[in-house]
């Protein structure tokens, strides 16, 4: 593929760049929430809502976090199936859980339809595809389950089957989700900043969050930009978490993953590759992500290229071979965007909302997060304000960490070696 002109902005950001807003800041705040993605914004609209002063500070630009970088696939939890994530857990919990996923894909559904928010949003199913024959049956069975405990619709496409849900002979079969979407997360994210300020909230970027703590009932908060003081804090920081916060840093894996764009491409050929114009990702243990453009236009696809962190220009290289033996027809086309965001990843492959010492928190999103860390910004608010009718199931601020890490992943490149070599073991059995 052709990858002499390449952006290394997310694509996202053609249409909704994050946004900049120096305004100096309060001395001030009921409440100061600390990062300015989904769970931050839907956090700061809850609470502006029900009268709290909440003011948004982000340490880069508003929404240049993970949340205008993500696939915009939005799930209704069957990430925490397909990942393994409810393994070895007990069924009473595995239950809740999964009901409060759910819960969140009403959740952001509901708020994009009741706000009439301009996300691009499009509800498209999601074909989970087999990277290897042993691996259909598996997805069925993980297709069984979550029929039973969520009730969503799943449609079992056999191989003999499979050209009607993806042009293309690379898998092995797999299961079609009715229940999930997509959205553009660049627009998404700058209607939740209106949304939060219509509502009240003021938002502020370039201040990044250096140390907070206690003082007296509330807390005092050194920014890069002056000390603000506030009644409560909540961190909404997710892959981003850094020092301010040495707790939550040390509970949190913060993963680079990469994704590319495509020029636009014939209607036909988009027509042929992705019949449904559905989302789509696969079985391996570094999974590929795949779907269209909201336009329609192109192919965006995602990936972790390789065991080490990579440059844009490199992972571009990668993804775009990885791409090409997906829909070996894409070969003579262009790759115009390739960029990068972290995904908090936690120990037990759980988000994790609470408080710790005080201070409130919505983390974790373990590459789930479109609808997730909406929802959980909104439950922190609804805890925050005395609000919540029932404690959600990701409300269980003590979370596990391990001996020697501190917030700096040293034992990822190891992970991940592992896993590319068993996904290449798997395909060179098959
Ligand atoms: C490449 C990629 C693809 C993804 N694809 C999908 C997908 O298809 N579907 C899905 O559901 N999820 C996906 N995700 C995950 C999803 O994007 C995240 O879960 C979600 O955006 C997290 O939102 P958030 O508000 O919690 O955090 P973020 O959007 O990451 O926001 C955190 C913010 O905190 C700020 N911050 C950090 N420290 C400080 C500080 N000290 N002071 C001030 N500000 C600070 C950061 O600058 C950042 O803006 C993807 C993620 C990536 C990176």
């Amino acid at each position: 593929m052709d990858l002499s002109r390449l952006s290394t902005d997310p694509y996202w950001w053609d249409a909704a760049p994050p946004e900049e807003a120096r305004d100096p800041l309060p001395e001030r705040a009921d409440v100061l929430i600390v990062g300015s993605g989904y769970c931050g914004l839907s956090a700061a609209t809850e609470l502006a809502r029900n009268g709290t002063d909440a003011i948004v500070l982000d340490a880069d630009a508003l929404g240049a976090g993970a949340s205008t970088r993500s696939g915009g696939m939005v799930s209704s939890g069957q990430k925490m199936v397909m990942t393994g994530a409810v393994r070895g857990k007990a069924r009473e919990r595995v239950s809740d859980l999964l009901a409060d996923s759910v819960e969140s894909f009403a959740y952001i559904e509901n708020l994009i339809a009741q706000e009439k928010l301009d996300a691009g949003y499009r509800k498209s199913g999601r074909f989970f595809a087999a990277y290897v024959p042993k691996h259909y049956d598996r997805l069925r069975r993980q297709g069984e389950l979550l029929r039973e405990m969520t009730g969503v619709t799943v449609h079992d496409i056999p191989r003999s089957a499979q050209r009607s849900v993806i042009g293309s002979d690379f898998y092995h079969g797999g299961i079609v989700v009715d229940e999930y979407g997509g959205l553009h997360p660049g627009l998404y994210n700058r209607s939740l900043r209106d949304l939060a300020r219509r509502s009240g909230a003021r938002l502020y970027s370039h201040a990044p969050v250096r140390d907070i703590a206690r003082d007296g009932s509330g807390f005092r908060v050194v920014t890069g930009r002056g000390i603000v003081r506030a009644r409560e804090v909540v961190v909404a920081t997710n892959g981003y978490t850094g020092k301010a916060t040495p707790r939550l840093r040390r509970r949190i894996v913060p993963v680079y993953s990469y994704q590319i764009a495509t020029e636009p491409l014939p209607a036909e050929l988009l027509r042929e590759i992705n019949p449904g114009q559905r989302m789509i990702s696969d079985s391996q243990r570094e999974l590929y992500y795949t779907r269209p453009s909201p336009d329609g236009t192109r192919v965006l696809f995602g990936s972790r290229p390789s065991f080490i962190e990579m440059n844009e220009a490199a992972a571009a290289r990668v993804l775009s071979r990885k791409l090409v033996e997906v829909w070996p027809k894409l070969a003579p086309f262009r790759i115009t965007h390739s960029w990068r965001g972290k995904v908090a990843m936690t120990f037990d492959k759980v988000a994790h909302m609470g408080t710790d010492e005080g201070i409130h928190f919505a983390v974790g999103c373990n590459g789930n997060g479109v609808a997730l860390m909406t929802y959980l910004g909104h439950q922190t608010a609804l805890r925050l304000l005395g609000r919540a009718n029932r404690t959600c199931a990701f409300d269980v601020p003590d979370f596990p960490t391990e001996p020697y890490y501190a917030g700096r992943p040293w034992f990822l490149p190891i992970v991940s070696g592992w896993y590319h070599f068993r996904d290449w073991m798997d395909r060179a059995q098959a």
